[in-house]
């Protein structure tokens, strides 16, 4: 099968390579759509440190069983299926516990398994545990699907910060994971989302979502613009959905007492220390959050919400490429004018 290869850091080949086999508790799936994902890009540029080369990457995965171990039951040749990309043990404290994706011992789809960068992929046994593997309904498209893998992590981060009814919600970075925590957040019933980006196209198209208020930073100080906003009483929660430690202590100024600072895009590894005013943590009664993965349990929601029409999903997929375009679609999103990039194997 013809597979895109990562053989280094910033070094893909599209080439042929053994076509992975069916195990008697697995499936093996014919990919259809892969999502090209900022995690992607990174470890495109900058390795990753469960991926050893070659590797073959791709956790946005949705697509056609092509073959169905003997010991399987419910599924059938031609199904059409989205794959949760992460396998967490399903024994350790943290699976136990419910927090299935700080499991220690957890494989990735893309790093320590064989990812949707190819014709097809195998699902082995494990995969198919914990409702890991869903079938997609009539109507919804393969290309459409791939965003559940996003949304998950979206779902799972303002479960934890208990966004609510009536409240204000900032995002700061409107690129895809902002676009979709306003969605999120309008569903969770928030008054007022304010979106703040520093580039004015990425704010563009960050319109088409739930959003009510849009500032560019570059332009304007957000936290004088987020006080004027809500009468200088500040935001309930900050969700930083950008890479930036300006932009967490920034959202910090941007709060009401007992506000929520949810820390959810990483920062880079050679500058990841943030300054704050701990006085203002303090007496204010702030709570900072960190928020990264997801639960098997956030996945199944984040696919019920785009299985019944919950989140806009018109307009995100902005580009679909063969997957040996790949590069092509890195060069979109670091320009800022993609916002969802989807490979076709
Ligand atoms: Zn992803
Ligand atoms: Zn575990």
């Amino acid at each position: 099968m013809k597979a895109l290869v990562l053989e280094g850091k910033g070094q893909v080949s599209y080439k042929e390579v053994p076509k992975p086999e069916c195990a008697p508790d697995g499936l093996l799936i014919k990919v259809d759509s892969v999502g090209l994902c900022g995690s992607d890009v990174r470890t495109y540029f900058h390795g990753h440190q469960d991926v050893h080369y070659p590797c073959i990457l791709g956790h946005e995965n949705a697509g056609t069983i092509v073959e169905v171990g003997s010991e399987v039951k419910g599924f059938k040749v031609n199904e059409k299926v989205i794959i949760n990309p992460v396998l967490p043990c399903g024994k350790c404290w943290y699976c136990l516990k419910g927090w299935q994706h700080m499991c220690s011992d957890r494989l990735t789809y893309g790093h320590s398994i064989q990812g949707g960068f190819a014709e097809y992929m195998a699902v082995p046994g494990i995969g198919l545990e914990r409702g890991q593997v869903l079938k997609i309904p009539e109507g919804v498209s393969t290309d459409e699907i791939v965003i559940v893998e996003l949304l998950s992590s979206i779902v799972n981060s303002q479960d934890y910060a208990n966004i609510t009814l009536g409240e204000t919600v900032v995002v700061i970075g409107t690129g895809p994971i902002g676009c979709l925590h306003s969605e999120v957040a309008r569903l969770r019933g928030a008054q007022r989302i304010i979106m703040i980006d520093l580039n004015d196209e990425r704010l563009e198209m960050s319109k088409k979502f739930s959003g009510t208020h849009f500032i560019n930073s570059s332009k304007e100080s957000a936290v004088e613009k987020v006080m004027e906003i809500t009468d200088h009483f500040g935001a309930d929660a900050v969700i930083i959905a950008a890479p930036s430690v300006k932009a967490q202590s920034e959202g910090l100024d941007m709060l009401r007492k007992r506000g929520r600072l949810v820390i959810f895009g990483g920062v880079s590894k050679d500058d990841p220390i943030s300054k704050f005013d701990s006085n203002k943590i303090h007496y204010n009664e702030i709570a900072i959050l960190g928020a990264f993965a997801y639960g098997p349990n956030d996945f199944k929601k984040a696919f019920d919400l785009v299985v019944n029409k919950m989140v806009k999903t018109e307009g995100f997929v902005t580009h679909v490429l063969p997957l040996e375009k790949m590069e092509e679609g890195v060069k979109e999103i670091q320009s800022g004018r993609a916002l969802k990039v989807v490979l076709k194997p």
